[in-house]
This record gives structure tokens, sequence and C-alpha cells, in this order.
């Protein structure tokens, strides 16, 4: 009988109860609808930048770009600073030069000077400049497994200095970074182990089958013996220019589908290999190479320094240097999957 008489004036108590919770719960959540609708809980949004076509292509307002990512800008004759805390970029007009946190990236397009207003080219913008100061731009992944190419190979020696050939350079320091990634847990494949014939056909087709995560290419340069530095080398977006002449090309190619990554992936070794070595910097820059055209997965190749060079050939053939090159592009890696995760 107590129970039931509790029951009795417990219901109607809890009823109430049930309901005033319920009117709260309803209460909460047109606030919460509300305030998401006035976008009182979600971030400021960036400042947008206005862009305006010409012949040569889109560009983009450098005073926007700038605003965008919280940068002043400075403007001293034809040379621009752009600068916040932690990043420096450094344009000049009529100049398809960035030096982005001391690295140097070839644009596609020259800076220009259009009435009061300097524009930058769009794709340089999404291509180079997004990929390096907003990771979250990048696509996610899994990075995980890496394809080293050693350059040239067999018949093929590639550069050549007396009897020094650049395919034993290339093959000595894909197999440190080799063991370097594998010590890290990647797994790693080689597109030839032992000095042999692969043509490049046969490399874009071993990378097919094995569908890696990022593809590295190594290389040693060659020019006049005064020529030295550091060189790396990703596909040309479509409707860009290569590095080396102004030529647009509006076809895609596979690598295409990794703009983003490759510009990533080369600023950070870039920038590794330049800390360790104080090698001289010419830049990421893009050439119609055909790894870099046709490798449909992140991929970048590097020019590890010119044997052509005296100095840099003996450095190039140490070991000090190698090991160098290699820990750089193994941490390359690393932030690499770290910013894709
Ligand atoms: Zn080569």
């Amino acid at each position: 009988m107590r129970d039931d008489k509790w029951t009795l004036r417990g219901t109607p108590r809890s009823k109430s109860l049930i309901f005033l919770t319920q009117c709260l719960l309803c209460l909460v959540l047109l606030c919460l609808l509300f305030l998401s609708e006035s976008n009182a809980f979600a971030a400021p949004k960036p400042p947008s930048i206005r862009f305006v076509t010409l012949k040569s292509g889109v560009y983009l307002y450098l005073d926007d770009v700038a605003r965008f990512y919280g940068m002043s800008t400075k403007v001293e004759e034809k040379e621009i600073t752009l600068s916040s805390r932690y990043t420096t970029v450094k344009l000049a007009i009529d100049s398809r030069v960035m030096t982005l946190n001391n690295v140097q990236m070839h644009l596609s397009r020259a800076i220009m000077q259009n009435g009061k207003q300097l524009l930058m080219g769009k794709s340089d913008f999404t291509n180079l400049m997004e990929p390096v100061l907003r990771n979250k731009t990048l696509p996610r992944r899994k990075v995980r497994h890496i394809l080293i190419d050693p350059g040239h190979g067999g018949k093929d020696v590639g550069a050549v200095s007396g009897n020094i050939y650049e395919k034993n350079i290339n093959l000595q320091v894909a197999q440190r970074l080799a063991k370097k990634l594998q010590a890290r847990g990647y797994r790693v494949s080689m597109t030839r182990t032992k000095d042999e014939d692969v043509p490049l056909e046969e490399r874009v087709n071993i990378a097919k089958k094995l569908q890696p995560d990022a593809f590295i290419s190594l290389h040693c340069n060659s020019a006049s013996s005064s020529v030295t530095g550091l060189e790396i080398y990703i596909a040309t977006p479509a409707g860009d220019a290569p590095t080396n002449d102004n030529h647009v090309s509006k076809k895609a190619c596979p690598a295409n589908a990794f703009n983003t990554d490759n510009a990533f992936l080369a600023f950070f070794a870039q920038q590794a290999i330049l800390l360790r070595t104080g090698m001289e910097d010419r830049g990421i820059r893009r050439r119609r190479y055909y790894v870099v055209r046709n490798v449909p997965f992140p991929c970048m190749l590097v020019e590890m320094g010119f044997i052509s060079n005296k100095e840099e050939l003996a450095q190039l053939r140490s070991a000090y240097r190698q090991e160098q090159i290699a820990d750089a592009l193994t941490e390359a890696v690393g932030r690499y999957k770290d910013a894709t995760k």
C-alpha cells in the first residue's frame, strides 16, 4: 500500500519533471540552432581573395592573399615581402621566383603589377603556397609504402665525370634511404637494387603495379663546372608552364592528380636537405620529365647536386653527404605522413 501511495504521489511529479526536462531540451536545441545559424560558434571566416582573369591566366590580388594568411605586405622597388610571425614570403614584380621560409619555389607565372594591384597566379597559390602553408588543404592519406627510384643503371650511366657515373651515386643514396625508411616502419620498394638497365616506362609500370604512397626518384645533375646546388622536380600542373620555358600545356598528366602532395613533399625535402647540407638552393622546379609526369602517385625527382662540379662531386661520393640526404628525405616523408593523416 505504501508503495502504491508513493507511486501515486510520485507519478504526477515525475511526469511534470519529464515535461519540464523536455521543454528545457527543446529550448537548448532551439538556442543551438539559432547560434549555429548565426555563426556564433563557427570560426571566423578567412577573408575572401579577389581574382582577375587576364589573357595569361587567372590571377589573385596579392594583398588579399597576404590578408588571408594574416601577413603584412612590404613593397620596396620591385621586391615584395609578405610576413607574419612564422612565415616570410619573398617575391618580386616580373619574377617567377618565390622564396617561402627560405626555400625557393619556381612559379608558373611571374608576379604582375596591374594598375595599383599586385597579382599572383592562382595556380601558384593553390598548387605551391597553400599545400605548404596550410596542411589541411592536403587530401587525407595513409603513407606507408615508399617506392625509391635510383635514376639510370646498366648501360645508361647517367651524367659522367671522369670515371664516375651518376647511376652509382643514385643507387648508393637509394640504399641508404631505403634502410632509414624501413627502420621507421615504412614498406620500401625500389625500381632497381643493382646496376641494371630499367627503362623509364618500366619504372612507371613498377609504380602502377606496386601502388606506393610516394615515389622518390634520385638523380645527380650536370652542367658547366661552376654550377652547384639542389633542385627538386615535380609535375607541371595542366594550364601552367614548366620552369624552363613559358609554354603552357593544357593537357593534364597522371601526376597532376597529386599537385598539392607533390609541392608539399618537394618543399619539405628541399628544406630538410638545405638545412643539413648548406647547399645552394636552386629551387623546386617543374619539368616534363617522364617519371615525374607519368607516375600516378605523389612523386618528386631529387637532383642531389652537380657531379660536373669538383667539390660537389666529392661531397656526393662521400658517405657523410649521402647520409645527410637520406636523413633529410626520411624526415620529409615523415612530415608528409603526419600532414596527411
Ligand atoms: Zn639523372
